[in-house]
């Protein structure tokens, strides 16, 4: 890339402006960092929203995180006077005894990692869209002669048109010691590396093998976490994963992890050219002008990346299996025509007098019969050895599933109690996984016979049914959230 034959630009600090507290109106907080909080606000002259950020400076000083602010101030202002595209802008900085404030483009739509979270995994078009941004903005990165060295889906934030704007500056590096620069041997190529003092930047997951062993960030270890982002959001979980931090740096530097299945086969190969221990044979770490060899992957065909900026981004939709869909179906014809919000269900529904949708679910019975219901918790307490783990809770139903976290599944006992509440448990070790929270936003959607989405406002819960009611599980629900809300009316 350009980066080997231009020098560092200056740093070119923004204008100084005498800007304080009292222009803005302090909304609510969007955000808390170790040292920080960052708050919605409103410009009182221009009426442009922009998130501030406030740093306690007694907190930094303490936790000697002078440098990491300076660090953060510094590559915002060579990123903004650049102009670039991608990356949130520091439009003016500012201070009182008590704190710093950074004035911050206003990302609206929050962290890309939460959209990850919500669909599961992305389809292959909003990945296709989503790893181009990051592409680019890596090249106008490098050239600028900043490795971010902690790029993951939490510091891709998303602004009100749902592009990206990368963030967190903390721990990047602007290259500007020169010989630092170290020629690698048998190679004609320039390649600037960079020592580290600290034994350890960024996030365990997404960093990458050079830093491990070598302390040395290079700018691929940037196109290492690219790699490490787009297995995630195509299968929903990062590539190395392990319950700690030691057995994580383990796996990557054996490059230790593997493919699930459905994994799209142009992403697999991408992924696998940029997930390559050595960093100088990552694809792209060669390149001179952009990554012009990683845009001409598969994985990117008929991506405009002349026009990305620009261009209304796809909307995250959840990537579902082809197995999963059904190829064999056939629509029906006896239908109406015309698409509404229950397309699916109104498919999958048998003719409407055998429809379970129009008796009630015997978890509905349960709750509204009082003797049915005391025997049934009299008989639960004494035989269930899921009676304690959901808290002595009549439960209304229950049975095994496959949990989907994006393309990963996990074999759970899904538990829908009085309160109400739906609690997953891991049936071998016998503990309590975790709880889909209940609100009035909750909904169900059936996709199959065996297929079902509980849907929150914050995630979709992918899950399956093996034996195939996945609409009874959905009639169940539905009815206690019925009679839920008119209970509660
Ligand atoms: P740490 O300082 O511990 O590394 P951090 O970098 O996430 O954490 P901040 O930069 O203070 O800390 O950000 C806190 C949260 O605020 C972020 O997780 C992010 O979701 C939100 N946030 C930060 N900047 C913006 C912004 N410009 N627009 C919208 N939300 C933001």
């Amino acid at each position: 890339m350009a980066r080997a034959t231009l020098d560092p630009p200056k740093i070119v600090p923004v204008p100084p402006t005498k800007r304080t507290t009292k222009d803005f109106i302090f909304g609510k907080v969007i955000g808390e960092g170790s040292f920080s909080t960052v708050y919605l606000t409103k410009d009182i002259h221009t009426s442009k929203e922009y998130a501030i950020k406030v740093c306690d400076k007694r907190h930094i000083i303490r936790e000697k995180k002078t440098e990491y602010v300076k660090r953060e101030r510094d590559v915002l202002n060579t990123i903004t006077s650049a102009g670039v595209p991608f990356f949130v802008k520091l439009y003016c900085t500012f201070q009182d005894t008590d704190s710093l404030y950074f004035v911050l483009s206003y990302a609206k739509n929050g962290e890309l990692l939460q959209y990850i979270k919500q669909v599961g995994a992305f389809d292959i078009e909003s990945t296709r869209f989503y790893a181009g941004e990051i592409l680019l903005a890596l090249e106008h990165l490098h050239r600028l002669h900043i490795i971010h060295r902690d790029l993951k889906p939490e510091n891709i934030l998303l602004d009100e048109k749902m592009h990206i704007l990368i963030t967190d500056f903390g721990s990047a590096k602007i290259v500007v010691n020169h010989e630092q620069q170290q020629k690698v041997e048998g190679d004609s190529e320039v390649t600037t590396v960079v020592q580290r003092r600290n034994s350890f930047v960024g996030t365990a997951q997404y960093v990458s093998p050079e830093l491990l062993t070598d302390k040395v960030a290079h700018y691929s270890s940037d196109l290492w976490a690219l790699g490490c982002i787009i297995y995630q959001m195509i299968s929903g979980l990062p590539p190395f994963r392990a319950r700690n931090e030691y057995i994580i740096f383990q796996k990557i530097l054996k490059l230790d992890y593997e493919f699930p299945e459905d994994f799209d086969a142009d992403a697999q190969d991408l992924v696998q050219k940029l997930l390559v221990v050595n960093n100088s044979e990552r694809l792209g770490a060669q390149d001179k002008e952009n990554y012009h060899s990683i845009r001409s992957h598969p994985m990117f065909a008929g991506l405009d990346f002349a026009t990305l900026s620009e261009t209304t981004p796809p909307v995250i939709s959840p990537f579902l299996p082809t197995s999963d869909v059904g190829l064999n179906y056939k629509v029906p014809d006896h239908l109406e025509p015309g698409l509404s919000s229950q397309l699916n269900r109104l498919l999958l529904g048998l003719e409407p007098e055998s429809s379970p949708k129009s008796k009630r679910s015997p978890a509905l019975e349960l709750l509204t019969n009082a003797q049915q219901r005391a025997t049934k918790l009299e008989t639960q307490a004494a035989e269930s050895k899921y009676h304690s783990i959901v808290g002595g809770r009549l439960i209304l139903k229950q049975g095994l599933v496959n949990k989907r976290k994006g393309l990963f599944s996990r074999k759970r006992m899904l538990l829908l109690t009085e309160g109400p509440h739906i609690f997953y448990v891991d049936p071998v070790a016998m503990t309590l996984k975790g709880e889909i929270p209940w609100s009035e936003e909750l909904s169900t959607e059936p996709k199959n016979f065996k297929i079902f989405f509980v849907i929150t406002p914050n995630r979709t819960y992918y899950l399956e049914d093996p034996d195939g009611f996945a609409l009874d599980w959905c009639k169940a629900i539905d009815d206690v959230k019925s009679y839920w809300s008119s209970t509660k009316a």
